[in-house]
């Protein structure tokens, strides 16, 4: 077993005190991994790839919550409409149009987070405040899409001081936001490396792979 069943214990008990919601990264480890995991009492589980999660999903237990964390393309929305728990990275009107769609079509209402840039790297995917003003604004275009909140990424850097004001933005924003639209509870933001940082700014939800499974191995 791959897993390190000793830092979740550790990491899942003082989350647990601090009210913050452990999402178990799970992309490119195999389902055994999940399984260990599953046993020890987790069941949020967070995938980045469409296929790779249908297919977990599809042999894994009926009860484990199973977000989706990744940049997820209009045209797949459909594979993971039917069971998906959470989407992390909605950050266009067009997916969320979509992902509104196959909700209907499945008879469900699907929970969603915006994905808000916060980082100063090019690379990372999300609105801007304005984009996210205009998406909120249209929200009753959707009924079957349920924002629950915002995700965000820091710049990835050993400046814990410019983590910790990317953070600190987004949290701001998330206040901001939830006065008007109050199913706003959620602001997922924090990984492995820097989920310390996010709780004492604000977060509530973070999303941890490799403490938990180890370093992923892409080949
Ligand atoms: C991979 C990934 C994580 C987890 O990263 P770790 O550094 O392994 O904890 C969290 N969030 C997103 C969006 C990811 O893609």
């Amino acid at each position: 077993m791959s897993i390190h069943s000793d830092v979740y214990r550790t990491i899942s008990q003082e989350l647990k005190g601090k009210n913050v919601a452990l999402v178990a990264v799970s992309k490119t480890k195999p389902v055994e991994d999940i399984e260990a995991l599953y046993q020890l009492g987790q069941r949020d589980f967070g995938e980045n790839y469409v296929q790779e999660l249908v297919d977990k999903q599809s042999s894994l237990p009926a009860d484990i919550r199973w977000h989706f964390i990744g940049h997820l393309q209009s045209n797949k929305v459909k594979y993971i409409a039917p069971f998906v728990h959470l989407i992390h990275g909605v950050d266009s009107l067009k997916l969320l149009k979509e992902i509104d769609r196959q909700a209907a079509k499945f008879n469900r209402t699907i929970d969603c987070l915006l994905q808000l840039h916060i980082a100063t790297e090019e690379t990372k995917f999300g609105m801007d405040e304005q984009e996210l003003t205009e998406a909120l604004g249209q929200l009753s275009n959707f009924p079957c899409v349920r924002i629950r909140g915002l995700m965000g990424m820091a710049s990835f850097t050993d400046d814990q001081e410019k983590v910790r004001s990317e953070f600190r933005s987004l949290y701001n924003i998330f206040k901001q936001s939830a006065i008007s639209h109050p199913p706003f509870t959620i602001l997922s933001m924090g990984m492995s490396g820097d989920y310390t940082i996010a709780i004492e700014e604000g977060s509530n939800m973070v999303r941890i792979g490799s403490l938990l499974f180890g370093a992923r191995v892409y080949s």
